[in-house]
């Protein structure tokens, strides 16, 4: 139990932490968290900050603070700010670009990004892809935190597309297209209630025409998002940002 009117620590107010491990009573910090926490914040025991643990938000207070751990008492469960119905799935283009990407689609609030190996993706960052699926974990994590979202999205390994797109199994599912002229993003969702939304956004190269195909014949919708041709990580932010508005 953390007591009444305990402060969150000065200066820190509100800081939002995301638990390496849990159960019903304690939270735990592990690695660069925990060095974080207790090296650079000068952590103390008593301190008050908000934790997720087990998909929940926390208060939670700090019971000990070691080299590489440190330990709080879970108190009081915290409202949670839902993030949005998206699964997003991103074809691998240059990992520095993806990377960026990756942590705004987090800020703005994707719960599933699945990375997928288009035909225009280039052969030597399709090999080097799943290699790279651990930093994109510890990337959208650190966003996740940093935007004091409830939850950090899901990064799948990164798969071949055509093994990924029969599988997905939002009830809207759009393929975003600079080569669609008539349907908008935007019409399209304020058209209709949308529960669960994928959307797919393709390499630098654009979508092949047996990917369209694939993406057509697997139930897939193209949508634009106006005409001019955006960076695939200009398409990822301007596609949720649209979704944030509308869903
Ligand atoms: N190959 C294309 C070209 O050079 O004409 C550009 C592909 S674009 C850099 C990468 C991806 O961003 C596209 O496959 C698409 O998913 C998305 N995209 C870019 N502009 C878009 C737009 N105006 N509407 C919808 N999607 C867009």
């Amino acid at each position: 139990m953390i007591a009444e009117g305990t402060q969150y620590p000065v200066g820190m107010t509100r800081r939002r932490w995301i638990a390496d491990e849990w159960n019903d009573t304690t939270a735990t910090l592990t690695g660069d968290q925990a060095v974080h926490l207790a090296r650079v914040l000068r952590a103390q025991a008593g301190q008050v900050f908000d934790v997720v643990a087990g998909g929940f938000l926390r208060r939670a207070e700090i019971t000990s603070v070691g080299e590489r751990e440190v330990v709080f008492s879970l108190g009081e469960e915290l409202e949670m700010d839902a993030s949005l119905p998206v699964h997003l799935l991103m074809a691998v283009f240059k990992f520095d670009h993806l990377e960026w990407g990756l942590e705004k689609a987090t800020e703005l609030g994707a719960a599933r990004i699945t990375p997928v190996l288009a035909r225009r993706t280039e052969k030597h960052l399709a090999q080097a892809a799943a290699k790279r699926v651990e930093r994109w974990r510890k990337i959208v994590r650190e966003a996740a935190q940093q935007s004091r979202r409830s939850d950090v999205p899901v990064v799948d390994d990164p798969l071949v597309l055509k093994l990924v797109v029969p599988t997905v199994e939002a009830t809207t599912k759009l393929l975003l297209a600079e080569t669609e002229q008539e349907n908008s993003l935007s019409s399209v969702l304020a058209s209709q209630p949308v529960s669960e939304l994928a959307m797919a956004i393709g390499p630098e190269g654009g979508w092949a025409p047996d990917e369209m195909k694939l993406f057509d014949e697997s139930g897939w919708r193209a949508v634009t998002l106006g005409p001019r041709i955006l960076r695939a990580e200009t398409a990822a932010i301007a596609a949720l940002a649209v979704c944030g508005a509308l869903l």
